[in-house]
Order: structure tokens, then C-alpha cells, then sequence
């Protein structure tokens, strides 16, 4: 018997299956040979980012050899300023992924477990199994999270909660009073992580760290600048803990898991909150535009708090994603998260959402 990579995995490993991103449009142009493609396929913000960030970018160019701020304090400094809370409370990651994996790895070995919600962001359920941990997944409820039902899943061997909120893929959001109820019908021996990557589109906005964190000791809050910041490309996020959990974090984290690039661009990102604001507004307009377009499809779409919509094509969505590839336009199957018949389709400029509606009508005939 020769040499066998999946014989020496982690049993944990060995049973994942790697995560799907969005095709990318240069992928499906060398494909298919297609000039003009359209990409709603990773919530991506179509306004780009803040006309601050390239030039800001401009003075780390010169400094290319030289290791980033380890510790990032000046964006560490900034986020504290931000939300009010002490630097000491500010964990940096490399995106928000990155931190939902260290918060993993400083909680999680095999014999303990983490509840999530059926149809939660799937990166959840990849890092716990990782680890070898069991994941313990709570029917969804309305395709949102039930949280009695995940409260009641906990048992002596958990230690995590995941809440997406919003959750990405079905958009269903939890109000502030339904989480802070959970919250305090908790054990002490479980901490929570709420995922908050799309609160800039919610109705309701993100949980107030400061009072929140100050309640729950359990609490890990996560943001990114992936989203309505559009900085996917550098790969910043950030969590807001207490500093006891921070410092556990940090012990995790690699060093320099955020690039120099990363940490200036998102400050500049920060500081710019009117084209965070733009950004709600052209979202809501789009939202409002697609919801319409694809209620005239005759098709169920999800209500959704995010910059998303998940839409029920009654019909297997494998073959309507194909036919829309070959139109170039790039959309998301779900089929990966038990969801074979719905698709995603990012928000994304009033052109594109006609292009996609327009492509849609064909393809559903
Ligand atoms: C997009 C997304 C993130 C953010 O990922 P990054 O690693 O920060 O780019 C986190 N959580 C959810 C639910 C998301 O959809």
C-alpha cells in the first residue's frame, strides 16, 4: 500500500467538503468565452469602497519589505474609538473566517461540541468539524435560527453558539430582544459568537457593544469590512469581546494575520461612514427592485435583512444557475446548504439587477 493523504487526515477532515465561493467572473469568461459578465454571487459591494482607500493605500506601497503592525493598534485604536469600547476589547482578523476559526481553535477540542442553526453560514460548521469537534445543527425555524430549539441542544459538552445575524444564505434576522433573551437563558460554560457581517443593511442595525458586552462576559461580536465597507479583496475583520476573551484570541491568532494593506485601508474605510450610508440606501433601492422583479417571476423570495435574496424556484436550481452562467450572469445555488431549489442573488447596481431579471425571465420560460 503506497502513500495515502486521506488515511492520515483528521477523521474531522476527511469527512469536509472544501467551501464553495462564488465562480469568479475572469473564470467564467475564460470559459465560456463571454465579455459581459455580471457577478451577484458574493455579496460583494457594488459600489466598491470608499474613494479614501486607494488613497490611503498609496503610503503603505513604499513599505512592501516590512512586516505589518503585528498588533494593528491603529486600527485597533480606531475600532475602540468607533464603538466606544477599550483597544483591549478589539481582536483583528484576517476577515471575520479568520476569527470565527481562532475563536474554534481556543474553545473547541473533539470531545466538546457547538450548536448552529440548519442552513447558518457554512464556514461555521467547516471549522468546528475541523477540529474533530461535533457539530450539533437546530432545525431551522421560517429558514431562520430557532433559538429555543438551540438553546435546548446545549449540553455539558458545548462550548460555542454560532448566530448569524443576519444570516447569509436566507437573510432571516433575529430581533435584538429575541437575542438578548437567549443570552441570558445560557449556561456559563458556553460562549456565543455573534456574527453580525451584514448588520450596516439590517433594519435594526448591530447589537451597541458596549451595553451588550457589558451584560454578556460569554459575548464574541464579529464584523467585517468585507460587506457594506467593500474591501472583501484585503481580507479584514474584527471581534469585539471582552478583553479576557481577546487575550485568548490573541494567543491564537497568527501575528501578522492582517497585511499592512489590510489594517490602513480598512481605517480609511472606518473613518468614511457616508459611503457606508450610500451604500444602505443603494442596497435597499436594489432590494426593493429585485424582490419586485422576481415576485413578477412568479417566484417566493425569502425576507431578507441582508444585501441578498434567496429565492424559492419551486424547480431544481442547478440547471436555471447553468442557464444563467451561460448568460453571463453569476448567481449562487444553495443546493450545498440542503437549500437544492433556492438561489442567492446579491443586491447588486439597478442595471445589473435588471440584467439578472431580464436573464432569469428567459431562462424560467
Ligand atoms: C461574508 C460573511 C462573512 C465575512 O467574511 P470575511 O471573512 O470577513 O470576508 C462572515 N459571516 C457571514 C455570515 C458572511 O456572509
Amino acid at each position: 500500500m503506497g502513500f495515502d493523504a486521506q488515511r492520515l487526515a483528521l477523521p474531522g477532515v476527511r469527512g469536509l467538503q472544501a467551501y464553495q465561493p462564488g465562480k469568479p467572473v475572469s473564470e467564467l469568461q475564460r470559459e465560456l468565452g463571454l465579455e459581459q459578465v455580471i457577478k451577484l454571487a458574493s455579496n460583494e459591494n457594488p459600489l466598491g469602497c470608499s474613494a479614501q482607500v486607494p488613497q490611503a493605500l498609496q503610503s503603505c506601497l513604499a513599505a512592501l519589505a516590512i512586516y505589518p503592525d503585528g498588533a494593528g493598534f491603529e486600527l485597533r485604536e480606531a475600532l475602540a474609538h468607533h464603538h466606544g469600547v477599550a483597544m483591549e476589547q478589539v481582536t483583528l482578523g484576517n476577515g471575520s473566517n479568520d476569527l470565527l476559526e481562532i475563536i474554534a481553535h481556543t474553545f473547541l477540542a473533539h470531545e466538546h461540541a457547538a450548536v448552529v442553526a440548519q442552513y447558518a453560514f457554512a464556514i461555521y460548521g467547516l471549522v468546528v468539524r475541523a477540529i474533530g469537534a461535533e457539530l450539533m445543527v437546530v432545525p431551522a425555524r421560517d429558514h431562520g435560527h430557532d433559538l429555543a430549539g438551540m438553546a435546548a441542544a446545549i449540553t455539558a459538552q458545548t462550548r460555542i453558539v454560532f448566530i448569524a445575524n443576519p444570516n447569509n444564505p436566507t437573510g432571516s434576522c433575529l430581533s435584538q430582544m429575541q437575542l438578548r433573551d437567549f443570552m441570558r437563558s445560557l449556561p456559563e460554560h458556553v460562549v456565543v459568537v455573534l456574527d453580525e457581517a451584514y448588520l450596516e443593511y439590517a433594519d435594526e442595525g448591530g447589537v451597541d457593544p458596549v451595553t451588550w458586552l457589558a451584560e454578556f462576559p460569554a459575548l464574541i461580536i464579529c464584523r467585517t469590512f468585507s460587506k457594506a465597507y467593500g474591501l472583501a479583496a484585503l481580507r479584514v475583520g474584527y471581534a469585539l469581546s471582552s478583553p479576557a476573551i481577546a487575550d485568548l484570541l490573541n494567543r491564537v491568532r497568527q501575528p501578522f494575520n492582517v497585511s499592512s494593506l489590510g489594517l490602513v485601508a480598512a481605517r480609511a474605510a472606518l473613518a468614511d461612514q457616508d459611503f457606508v450610508a450610500r451604500s444602505r440606501q443603494v442596497n435597499a433601492a436594489g432590494k426593493l427592485q429585485l424582490q419586485r422583479g422576481l415576485q413578477d417571476l412568479g417566484l417566493s423570495v425569502l425576507p431578507s435583512q441582508g444585501n441578498f435574496l434567496c429565492v424559492d424556484l419551486g424547480r431544481p436550481a442547478q440547471a436555471v444557475y447553468n442557464a444563467l452562467l451561460a448568460r453571463g450572469v453569476i448567481v449562487r445555488p444553495l443546493a450545498g446548504y440542503d437549500l437544492p431549489q433556492h438561489l442567492r442573488i446579491s443586491i447588486g447596481l439597478a442595471t445589473d439587477n435588471e440584467t439578472c431579471l431580464r436573464a432569469l425571465a428567459e431562462v424560467l420560460v
